[in-house]
């Protein structure tokens, strides 16, 4: 898959996303990402992108026609259409099933502000959707950009070296919080890895990891249980 961010610091995305999972999606090929910088299609001896708003106040706004060149540069980079995401505090929140929706995608765009924002016009105009990382208000939409390039790269097919993890994590197909995970040493002063994780029998290992993955979701997050797809042993769990 393709994702274009169009960012005043497209390289900030693109370093961030260069490390670990992310970095390996991008050598095997499951991603590519491009950067686009609205400067370089800013006009002056300036190339200024960014003015005051109208009816005063503080801050400065994102200019329309820089930006509105440079994502026309980056769509007609590929023929494939590729819908424009908005990272934005007003956004609708990013989600896990958001995040399955777009890593089915071909290719979208990232469009991240900075200063108080983007000249509603061009949202208007040119942005498909808004997307949120968090009611909390960050500086740029470089770092929630980052963030959707990750949660989506993870979900490429092979771009995790085992893809059984994805299915366990939490908030995926099941709706539910992951279990808790345990590595060497089996003694440590800080406790004993739990018996059944060394048992050998798969099935119970299995019933152990759902019946915490069930607990934990139960004490951490009541409200994901609502959506949850639980069977009827999961409900015989949480009612005992
Ligand atoms: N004045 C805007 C408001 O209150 O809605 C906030 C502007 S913020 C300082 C600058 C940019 O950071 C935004 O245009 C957006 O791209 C990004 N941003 C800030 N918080 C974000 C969040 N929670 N999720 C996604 N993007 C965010």
């Amino acid at each position: 898959m393709r994702i274009d961010i169009v960012s005043l610091f497209p390289e900030f995305v693109t370093q961030v996303a260069g490390h670990g999972v992310v970095g390996r999606a991008q050598e095997r090929g499951l991603l590519a990402l491009h950067g686009w910088n609205p400067r370089d299609h800013a006009e002056g001896n300036y190339r200024r992108v960014d003015d005051r708003p109208f009816g005063g106040g503080p801050g400065m706004v994102m200019l329309i026609d820089p930006l509105r060149a440079c994502l026309a540069a980056a769509r007609a980079a590929d023929p494939a259409p590729a819908k424009v995401i908005y990272l934005s505090p007003q956004g609708m929140p990013l989600t896990q099933a958001k995040v399955r929706e777009l890593a089915g995608e071909p290719r979208f765009i990232l469009l991240c502000g900075r200063y108080e924002g983007i000249d509603e016009r061009l949202v208007a105009a040119e942005v498909d959707e808004e997307l949120s990382i968090g009611d909390y208000v960050l500086s740029g939409g470089e770092l929630a950009a980052a963030v959707v390039v990750d949660a989506v790269a993870r979900l490429q097919e092979g771009a995790l070296n085992d893809a059984e993890s994805a299915a366990q994590d939490s908030f995926a197909a099941d709706g539910l919080l992951d279990c808790p995970h345990y590595t060497r040493p089996v003694e440590h002063e800080l406790g004993t890895v739990p018996e059944v994780l060394m048992s050998g029998n798969h099935a119970g290992i299995a019933r152990w990891r759902r019946q915490q993955a069930l607990g934990r979701t139960w004490q951490r997050r009541p409200e994901l249980l609502d959506e949850a797809a639980l069977s009827a042993a999961d409900r015989k769990l949480l009612e005992a």
